[in-house]
């Protein structure tokens, strides 16, 4: 079932429709918990919680390989802490937890074309996923979107429009497709939220089930703040863990709609002007979902900061000189993370931390290896 967040009326699981006809966002309720003393028996991939991203029984018809990604224990710079690394995942980017889970109930559904708008990951994924499926896919994003996501989008199949403007004119244009095609809107998709909190249960079932005290997230749409929250609220209510991570959420100072509205303690989230930043896959100057988020962090009390792109380029290079190398916006979180600990000492030096490694460096804009 469907449930609008705005006005709380009901759709059927396999609705056409990717929004409240009254313009709220849409969740998925009523998803079964995953039985965890199956899990041994079950595939390493996230597909072994699929009772919990309202998945049909029967197998995932599409799938490019999702692997239970790693978490890697890492010394940086003066700090032992832990890396989730869904940069590993098939598309280089956490985004194929939500696309994978959406497109196949789109393929269920039996659409043929897809359009999505995307700052280049989702724009990524939602292509390799249906030239998996045999599905044709309108990719709007940016301009000044990079290179390499533009191309990897391309090599795929997809047709990529170039768009003036920021990351609203992209979902502008993609919702016009929409008339005669399938609009997926990750930031709005109810199955692309829930396909997102399999990185909770991935991380609660590496930790044995006794979750790390601390998670670093980036928050651009909200999407993966959300993902953690409801999937740790899930693992909580079913008795499979004792207590629930709190969470850093990163937005950048160049653009923090989110983050604005939780710092002057306003109840709604207001558009921003966007400045220019590296961590292009958060820059969305006005969330669908924002004040979802805003309330949900409120809710669970955690925590928000924002960060300038001096600190995500030092952290950029230090992270890559032990090895991992990652997009910018991640290196968004690490600088996040790093100000926690050191900076604002919100995170304890004992306190077990997960940063999300959220996209890979080969997505890259070439001007920035000036930078280094
Ligand atoms: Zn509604």
């Amino acid at each position: 079932m469907l449930k609008c967040h705005s006005c709380g009326s009901e759709f059927p699981q396999y609705s056409p429709i990717w929004r409240c006809p009254c313009g709220g966002v849409l969740d998925v309720r009523g998803a079964s918990i995953f039985p965890r003393d199956q899990l041994a028996r079950r595939p390493m991939n996230f597909w072994r919680y699929r009772e919990s991203l309202a998945l049909p029984e029967d197998e995932p018809r599409i799938s490019l390989g999702e692997t239970i990604t790693s978490l890697l224990r890492v010394r940086f710079r003066d700090w032992d802490v832990s890396m989730k690394l869904d940069h590993t995942l098939p598309t280089g980017s956490y985004k194929d937890r939500g696309v994978a889970v959406c497109l196949n109930h789109l393929y269920k559904m039996g659409f043929q074309i897809v359009s999505e708008d995307s700052s280049g990951n989702a724009g990524a994924s939602t292509a390799a996923y249906a030239a998996a499926a045999g599905m044709h896919a309108n990719i709007f994003v940016p301009e000044t979107t990079s290179p390499a996501k533009i191309n990897q989008i391309k090599i795929y199949g997809a047709e990529c429009h170039l768009v003036s403007g920021t990351r609203t004119e992209a979902a502008k244009e993609a919702q016009i497709e929409r008339q005669a095609t399938q609009y997926i809107g990750h930031s709005w998709n109810p199955f692309f939220a829930c396909g997102i909190k399999s990185i909770a249960y991935e991380i609660a079932e590496q930790c044995d089930w006794c979750p790390p005290d601390w998670i670093v997230t980036p928050v651009g749409g909200g999407s993966l703040v959300m993902g953690l929250i409801d999937g740790f609220g899930d693992l909580l209510d079913a008795g499979y863990i004792q207590n629930i991570p709190k969470i850093v959420a990163v937005q950048s100072a160049a653009c923090a709609p989110i983050y604005q509205a939780w710092s002057r303690h306003e109840p709604k989230v207001t558009s921003v002007e966007l400045q220019q930043t590296y961590a292009e896959g958060v820059a969305l100057p006005n969330p669908p979902r924002g004040t979802q988020v805003l309330e949900a962090i409120r809710r669970t009390d955690n925590v928000m900061l924002s960060v300038d792109d001096a600190d995500l380029i030092s952290c950029w290079r230090d992270m890559a000189r032990i090895g991992i190398f990652m997009e910018p916006t991640s290196a968004l979180t690490v600088a996040g993370a790093y100000l926690a600990r050191t900076g604002r000492e919100i995170i304890a030096e004992k306190d077990k931390t997960v940063i999300i490694v959220t996209g890979h460096g080969l997505k890259t804009k070439s001007t920035l290896v000036n930078v280094t």
